[in-house]
């Protein structure tokens, strides 16, 4: 399904550094889909596909309650039990993930990516991973496609933790036997995620789809 017909893809070509030096100014084209969200207005758009949070969306009310908004002006990712409806991040998935490191626990090196929220585990010793600061990874398509073969990390509550050798975590309500799967709704319609806890000076939030988490931190930057 497309949302830029083709009249509107000429759009497109005020991206481009041909149209730059006829002094057009690019609108935000953060997200490549600039013009189905201008045609169809930003809220609109977000509400088809879900938000994008970036670093550049995010703000900060106070020092230990990070606030974030979409580009499309809704404020989103809630410390409370509201649910934000989040799209994937393109770049990620075809350039790879930023990772930086976030912390120690349960035995297991957690990392985190910058740009979008995808965290990684790995088991001390298990992964050349485990020894860096930052790095950048793919996606491993192999467990995207087949399943990710993951092992218990720690009970959390309600929800028991696992992870897969390549790094993907997941949290679910239970035990899980055999490999954890990607489900189809989150692929097509992105992940709805809510708030479950506050650590190592992170938000972090949990889809109630597919049990993938999400760390979002206050960066003092912004
Ligand atoms: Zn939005
Ligand atoms: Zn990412
Ligand atoms: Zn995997
Ligand atoms: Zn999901």
């Amino acid at each position: 399904m497309s949302l830029v017909p083709p009249s509107v893809s000429n759009h497109t070509l005020a991206h481009t550094t041909i149209r730059h030096a006829h002094g057009t100014r690019p609108s935000n084209s953060r997200s490549g889909s600039a013009p189905a969200r201008q045609r169809i207005g930003p809220k609109l758009f977000c509400l088809l596909i879900g938000h994008h949070i970036s670093r550049s969306d995010s703000g900060q009310d106070s020092e230990s309650v990070p606030t974030y908004y979409c580009s499309c002006g809704v404020r989103v990712l809630r410390q409370d039990d509201t649910e934000t409806r989040v799209r994937h991040n393109v770049t990620c998935f075809v350039g790879g993930h930023h990772y930086v490191r976030m912390g120690e626990r349960d035995g297991h090196h957690e990392f985190v990516c910058r740009a979008c929220g995808h965290p990684l585990l790995f088991e001390a010793g298990a992964s050349v991973y485990a020894r860096l600061e930052t790095f950048r990874k793919k996606v491993r398509y192999q467990c995207n496609l087949f399943g990710h073969r993951a092992h218990l990390v720690a009970e959390r509550g309600a929800y028991t933790e696992y992870a897969c050798r390549c790094g993907h975590s997941f949290m679910k309500r239970g035990k899980v036997e055999g490999k954890i799967k990607h489900p189809l709704i989150c692929l097509f319609a992105g992940h709805f995620v809510g708030f479950v806890a506050a650590r190592a000076g992170y938000a972090e939030y949990l889809c109630r789809n597919c049990g993938h988490t999400f760390c979002f931190a206050a960066w003092p930057e912004m």
